[in-house]
């Protein structure tokens, strides 16, 4: 462990967003990392890269000193309990999901997905790693016995869980399945996107591989595309290696994300890095104002069922209250009145903007039968058609509730 990261790992979530990696411009005293738009460096002879920032650079794909700071902040903030750790930072959250895929599989590999996921990760697995000999099954991640029975010892390569789920706010038991999965000789991949590393830290829990889709809470404004993966360093107690070379996964990983170049981009990670220094604020408010909106829904006459972790009869509520910090900006719920009241609802809101994605400001209402989760109608993953999926931005709480309370009494007129 280097000593800035050891001295990081000591210090407070935000004082670690804020300050990992954005160390004052050497040359200049910038206290923000700028925007290195270039896609080489000069050399000062053959292989003469110049280390003014630490480090060398010959190529942008290969690193960029905007996404240096990026990957050293993500890295500081999603915790592997005091091990070092290395975070990789991506054009999308799918294509981090896809270095995944590569780097851990190959022809006649076996993988578990969860029975509820978002409806692009299933569809990467289903229409672009099966047709490349990459088989799957599915099964209910938090039934650990469902799980132990899906994994093929010595076939299996990972077990992917997503905590809470998209969009049915289901909730895994992390520790647990990481033990299924390890027993079996297989990894543990977590989708942290709705969490958060404010609200949870899969490592810490006994992952193998955190996968982020940056577009979300990280970025935080929707204003930019991007995935991260973070691993423990190699050498790290714990670090995962390669099933297929036995190399440390980190480096692996690493070699794929250069080898096949979506890479994020330097104007991208400067706006990702500017969300994250906020996060923990953020994340705050958005628990604070879902938390309200699901109280308000459960006792609402046209609403048949919320699903959000916080609420006590959430059948993960407990395992959520154990492995999360907070309960997280995102809410489901489903209409007495089936598929047009919740149509209906998502056409009459007015602060809530009828969009895709999540984990902005501003408050979103969406359909996911329709919209994030039509690819995978007619497949295991399928939504209910009565489910209206909300993320709770951060809008005074009395606007956000109005707004709702008009939706739902025109969708029930
Ligand atoms: N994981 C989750 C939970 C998501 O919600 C999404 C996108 O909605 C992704 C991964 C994919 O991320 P991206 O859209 O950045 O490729």
């Amino acid at each position: 462990m280097s000593a800035s990261q050891d001295r990081a790992s000591s210090q407070g979530f935000s004082t670690r967003a804020i300050h990992v990696g954005s160390e004052p411009d050497p040359a200049t005293g910038a206290v923000i990392p700028p925007i290195y738009a270039t896609s080489t460096y000069a050399q000062d002879g053959v292989g003469g890269l110049r280390t003014g920032l630490g480090v060398g650079y010959e190529y942008s794909r290969s690193g960029n000193p905007t996404r240096t700071a990026l990957e050293s902040a993500l890295a500081a903030v999603e915790s592997a309990g005091g091990e070092p750790t290395r975070a990789m930072a991506f054009a999308s959250g799918l294509a981090a999901e896809d270095a995944v895929i590569r780097t851990l599989t190959r022809p006649g590999d076996h993988v578990v997905l969860p029975g509820d996921a978002y409806g692009g990760t299933y569809r990467l697995f289903a229409k672009v790693a099966e047709p490349w000999g990459v088989q799957f099954d599915t099964a209910p991640t938090d039934d650990l016995d469902a799980v132990a029975r899906a994994v093929v010892p010595g076939r299996t390569r990972f077990v992917w869980v997503e905590t809470p789920t998209n969009p049915l706010l289901g909730i895994s038991d992390i520790a647990a399945v990481a033990a299924v999965a390890h027993d079996a000789g297989a990894l543990l991949v977590v989708d942290n996107t709705f969490a958060t590393p404010y609200l949870q830290n899969p490592l810490e829990l006994g992952a193998d591989v955190v996968v982020h889709s940056t577009t979300k809470y990280v970025g935080g404004h929707s204003d930019v595309v991007g995935g991260a993966l973070v691993v423990r360093a190699p050498g790290a107690a714990g670090a995962a290696t390669d099933p297929h070379t036995g190399e440390p996964l980190a480096d692996r990983l690493a070699w794929h994300q250069n080898a096949m170049g979506a890479v994020a981009g330097p104007f991208d990670a400067f706006l990702t890095l500017r969300g994250l220094k906020t996060l923990a604020v953020r994340m705050d408010r958005h628990s604070d104002n879902a938390a309200a909106v699901a109280a308000f829904l459960d006792e609402h006459p046209a609403v048949s069922q919320v699903l959000y972790p916080g609420l006590p009869d959430h059948p993960g509520h407990e395992v959520a209250a154990a492995q999360m910090r907070r309960f997280g900006g995102m809410v489901s719920f489903r209409l007495r009145r089936g598929r047009y009241a919740a149509l209906k609802t998502c056409a009459s809101t007015s602060v809530f903007t009828l969009a895709e994605s999540l984990g902005g400001i501003e408050s979103l209402i969406e359909h996911p039968g329709d919209m994030t989760h039509g690819s995978v109608a007619g497949t295991a993953l399928e939504v209910p058609d009565d489910l209206v999926r909300l993320s709770v931005g951060l809008e005074d709480e009395a606007d956000l509730l109005a707004d709702l309370d008009r939706a739902l009494a025109a969708a029930s007129a």
